[in-house]
């Protein structure tokens, strides 16, 4: 059937109808809000390649959270900015650290926000890799004993969920058991199965403290080359009990989510990464773009893709817009 019997522009004079047929649907519910909580008491701490974003110390969290709740964000993925670090990591298995402390905080005071916990070394280390040092190189399975043991830490002091980012192999299944063994068998897994090597990273580096101090990562994350090689990362991860996948970086990477999306059956969470939330902060500030405007364009993108959930630094502003559908 084609012109004039078909006329697609019909179903686009008249807004309701324009929001009846939409297909793609991005709720506040669909938001992980990731929160960066650092040592000392008194911080609020802006991150200077990402304007808007904060390290908090745990006294300055009520402010965010007041925020985060009145704009109907439910989960949130947090990180650790220690002082103290060391060789192997190992700080980020003490009871008392500054992410475990953060947990206790937040599960007394806002036990409604689902609390996932971002579980890696590289926060910890002073070398800043995501793993145990051998020859210069992160020695995969000497890493898995540190991560099993933080894992357990995490979710001792509370985590809801665990999101393994270190790209090690193997690391799903010696976490699932670990935290099967100890009684954690209920605790989800959300893994970053595809995360590629990517330059998006960078202002990250600064808002987590963790760039690496000799070399890259290389040898651990995935080569922004390759494609099928996505497909054998999703597929060990969830043979050895992922429960959801995370893909990152996500903007550039929409052809992967829409290929690990047809290929499995498992929720997909895209993180929409720091270097893709500072270039529309750039941009924007510069007038070169409407920020709100393009930041839901670009979220839905995601959502077309194949994302069930997206990790992003806009959940807060973009809320109500989606909200109120406009
Ligand atoms: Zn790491």
């Amino acid at each position: 059937m084609s012109y004039p019997n078909t006329r697609l522009r019909r179903l686009r004079y008249n807004k309701t109808l324009r929001e009846m047929v939409e297909d793609v649907h991005l709720r506040v519910e669909d938001f992980i809000f990731p929160v960066f909580v650092c040592e000392g008491s008194n911080i609020k701490r802006e991150v200077s390649s990402m304007p808007g974003q904060y390290q908090f110390s745990i006294d300055k969290l009520p402010d965010l959270f007041k925020q985060i709740i009145s704009k109907g964000i439910k989960s949130i993925l947090l990180f650790g900015v220690p002082i103290g670090k060391d060789e192997e990591g190992l700080v980020s298995c003490d009871d008392n650290g500054i992410v475990q402390n953060a947990i206790k905080f937040i599960k007394k005071e806002y036990p409604e926000i689902l609390l996932i916990v971002d579980l890696c070394n590289c926060q910890y280390t002073t070398h800043g890799h995501c793993g145990t040092l051998v020859d210069d190189d992160v020695h995969n399975d000497k890493t898995l004993v540190n991560l099993s043991k933080q894992a357990l830490s995490l979710v001792k002091a509370g985590a809801d969920i665990l999101a393994p980012s270190d790209m090690m192999d193997g690391r799903v299944l010696h976490i699932r058991q670990s935290l099967d063994k100890n009684g954690y068998e209920k605790t989800p897994i959300f893994s970053y199965s595809i995360k590629y090597a990517s330059a998006f990273y960078g202002p990250f580096r600064d808002a987590a403290n963790n760039s690496p101090k000799l070399g890259d990562r290389k040898s651990y994350q995935m080569n922004f080359k390759n494609s099928i090689e996505a497909i054998r990362e999703a597929e060990s991860d969830i043979k050895e009990g992922a429960d959801a996948i995370i893909i990152k970086p996500a903007l550039s990477y929409l052809d992967i989510i829409n290929k690990i999306k047809s290929k499995f059956n498992i929720p997909i969470i895209a993180y929409n990464v720091s270097g893709e939330y500072s270039m529309v902060a750039a941009a924007s500030e510069r007038e070169w773009v409407d920020r709100l405007d393009i930041t839901l364009e670009i979220l839905m993108s995601m959502k077309r893709a194949g994302a069930t959930a997206i990790i992003t630094y806009h959940a807060l502003e973009i809320a109500d817009k989606i909200k109120n559908n406009v």
